[in-house]
């Protein structure tokens, strides 16, 4: 790891400059810094929010365009816009998603990790006033509206969440304030159920205590693993959809009952990443304000950019919500 004195960016006629004020540590850094993740040299940190700098010509006034002083959560992953994904609307799944090539060489991945970013004008999102480490909990947002519309989810729906992690209180956050009829989440980890308990979660319990459960109408599985799978194809109701929202390469594979896919109409989906439209959702959300509370207790820790090491180390190694670095 090391940190690069590079000038700030010149934006141009369709771009903003961002002084940025938090960028959340999220599994890719954590797995970049671990050796986990080897795309090598990275400019990582995609969890991004800032105070808009400068705004470039052609952008400049446009309606609900950010001005110059606003707080803005950030989309920081590049797409490309022309792949056959990008071009049918589903820019989550870009071919190009890995990032591109900066003039010192570094492959951007976000690049939030830094005192300044330049970001085109389509991917700044206004958040009103907030803790800016919250407004960088834009992007994982953004992700969990992806998978709630993903999961087809509805006001009024019963929603089991499986992972009380940090994606599984973002779930129970947004699905609550969405008007679900009741959220239910399931974990194995005792301390890790109380919390989620106390965050408002209608019932916490572990794979065991199931039957406790109403059926969902759409379940969330946050976490990658076999198991997990078993638990979401237990507790959904009939008719119910079934998000695969966590995911791990070398996760093991989990076998799909047709039969009961097919006699109870359940619908299997995954979800990954976000598309403009979760942003727009996310951003109001966090400008609303009713998550700002229960985003806040999600703040692990916070470090200072010249302590950038520690924040990727905690993250790395240890249980954590989300670590932020807010220079
Ligand atoms: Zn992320
Ligand atoms: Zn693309």
């Amino acid at each position: 790891m090391e940190i690069r004195e590079i000038p700030v960016p010149d934006v141009g006629d369709s771009e903003v400059l961002v002084r940025i004020a938090a960028c959340g540590v999220c599994t890719m850094e954590a797995n970049l810094y671990a050796g986990r993740m080897t795309v090598y040299p990275a400019a990582a940190g995609h969890e991004i929010a800032g105070w808009v700098e400068r705004v470039g010509a052609k952008a400049a006034g446009l309606d609900d365009m950010p001005a110059v002083g606003d707080l803005v959560t950030i989309d920081g992953l590049p797409r490309c816009g022309t792949c056959r994904s990008c071009r049918a609307g589903q820019s989550a799944i870009c071919v190009a998603l890995q990032g591109h090539k900066r003039e010192d060489g570094a492959i951007t991945m976000g690049a939030g990790l830094a005192d300044y970013i330049k970001v085109d004008a389509s991917r700044v999102w206004s958040v009103g006033d907030t803790d800016p480490a919250v407004a960088a909990m834009g992007e994982p947002l953004a992700c969990v509206v992806h998978s709630l519309r993903r999961g087809g989810f509805r006001a009024g729906d019963r929603v089991t969440v499986v992972g009380a992690g940090y994606m599984g209180h973002l779930h129970l956050a947004v699905t609550k304030a969405l008007q679900a009829r009741s959220v239910a989440v399931v974990e194995r980890d005792e301390q890790r159920l109380a919390a989620i308990a106390a965050a408002g979660a209608d019932a916490a319990v572990t794979p065991g205590d199931l039957s406790q459960l109403p059926r969902a109408d759409v379940v969330f599985v946050t976490i990658a693993s076999k198991e997990a799978i078993a638990v979401a194809l237990a507790s959904v109701g009939d008719g119910g959809r079934i998000v695969l929202f966590g995911g791990s390469p070398d996760g093991p594979p989990a076998e799909l009952p047709g039969y009961e896919v097919h006699r109870r109409q359940l619908t299997v989906t995954g979800s990954f990443s976000h598309d403009p439209e979760d942003w727009r959702a996310a951003a109001e959300l966090l400008r609303g304000g009713a998550l700002t509370g229960r985003l806040e207790t999600l703040v692990t820790a916070r470090y200072a950019l010249d302590e950038v090491e520690k924040a990727l180390k905690q993250a790395a190694e240890t249980p954590v919500y989300r670590v932020v670095v807010t220079p």
